[in-house]
């Protein structure tokens, strides 16, 4: 017998991205076994993923490019968190959407984040919102110094944040961020002089069902994440207090998907300092370092499917390359080297690519980033790691 076409591939769902860098690449990558097809609207036609799924090419408030998207997708999702709220709203009245416009809109907001946090039980930074500059005089006393100011939307890898070290910052600090009180808000946060940051990546899905990595311990350079390490090295204690945070915070908000929570940890304490709702650059190690990489997880949630194991496989560190790629041969020669190149053009500050180093023991993880950190010249990137996994 002869199925029709239109029939026999029936049930092969088209997943929709908003946005098309590198979290949809590799969101396309994880799950196209699972008989997936993608559609990416981007703004730009050469955003990354478009090597390897179909693209609308608009804005995202562009009401005939989202029109086009909708009416070719089964579900939507995305790789970029500032996807303006009123584009996520007008698509989920045309096609479900994941995780919600209305988690999307807590998650892109820092004041809506931390008043949720902290109306959870969960210890924040202490925190002011900014709309004028009386308001900010007056948080600068309260608050101390040092202080950040930040953006409330649109911020990301430690943009629109201008850091206040002493109250003579304070007309600095107006003149960069101060027009911005009126459009995306501020808000001034207490300066925390934390010993580490951590990381949380959970999935929950459509049914509730709630599932977390063991947690990741990230190192920035310049405000931008530059290496990952799992399982962070913490107590069992500290590992279920950070994972109880995630899915408090994922039930209040019947989160469905993949999202990160960012945490600072200070004196043996944990102080939420951002969610991100989506995939997550610090779950990179979980492609190849966990029974089931944040990517694939992230598309069971959106399209109801069980969820998968988040045991990890050894123990694995993630070095990003920012600005442009490295020699990728010192990184393949490891036994469990993996690489990851975008397909992005090389730029200051872009992220490029990423490589992740899995191990059986720390000893043997520590050996071979100072091989390889060695070989690359970048044994700067690596010392960190290196020091807290023999420390
Ligand atoms: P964010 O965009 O909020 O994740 O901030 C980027 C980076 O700036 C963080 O990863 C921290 O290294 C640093 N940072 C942000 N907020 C604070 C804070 N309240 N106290 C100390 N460092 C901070």
């Amino acid at each position: 017998t002869t199925i029709p076409a239109s029939k026999a591939r029936a049930s092969m769902k088209t997943v929709g991205i908003l946005g098309g860098g590198q979290l949809a690449r590799m969101m396309a990558l994880s799950a196209a076994p699972l008989g997936l097809r993608f559609l990416v609207l981007d703004t730009a036609a050469d955003a990354c993923a478009g090597q390897f799924a179909p693209m609308v090419v608009g804005d995202y408030t562009d009401e005939a490019a989202l029109a086009e998207f909708a009416s070719k997708v089964d579900v939507a999702t995305f790789d970029f968190e500032n996807v303006p709220a009123e584009s996520a709203q007008w698509l989920a009245t045309r096609v479900p959407v994941f995780p919600s416009p209305r988690a999307l809109a807590v998650a892109q907001d820092r004041l809506a984040e931390k008043t949720l946090f902290r109306e959870l039980g969960i210890p924040v930074p202490d925190f002011a919102d900014i709309d004028s500059r009386a308001a900010l005089d007056a948080a600068v006393v309260t608050l101390g110094t040092p202080c950040i100011l930040k953006t409330r939307r649109l911020g990301y890898d430690g943009k629109g944040q201008f850091r206040i070290k002493s109250p003579a910052d304070v007309d600095a600090a107006w003149d960069a961020l101060g027009a911005q009180a009126g459009t995306v808000g501020l808000i001034l946060e207490g300066f925390v002089a934390f010993q580490r940051e951590l990381s949380v990546i959970a999935v929950r899905g459509q049914d509730g069902e709630f599932r977390a990595w063991p947690l990741t311990e990230n190192w920035h350079v310049d405000g931008v994440l530059s290496a990952s390490l799992a399982p962070a090295c913490v107590d069992d204690a500290m590992n279920a207090v950070a994972l109880s945070h995630a899915r408090k915070i994922a039930d209040a908000l019947d989160y469905v998907g993949v999202f990160a929570l960012e945490l600072f940890c200070r004196d043996g304490e944990l102080l939420a300092n951002e969610l991100a709702p989506r995939v997550h650059n610090s779950g990179h190690w979980t492609i190849e370092g966990s029974e089931t990489s944040q990517f694939q997880n992230h598309l069971r949630a959106v399209l109801g499917l069980p969820l998968g194991d988040t045991r990890m496989l050894g123990v694995a560190c993630m070095l990003n390359w920012i600005g442009a790629m490295p020699d990728a041969a010192p990184v393949l020669r490891e036994a469990s080297g993996h690489w990851h190149d975008y397909g992005k053009q090389p730029r200051t500050g872009r992220k490029v690519g990423h490589a992740t180093l899995r191990a059986e023991s720390v000893v043997e993880l520590a050996d071979a980033l100072q091989r390889v950190g060695a070989v690359l010249g970048r044994d700067a990137q690596v010392a960190p790691v290196i020091a807290r996994l023999r420390g």
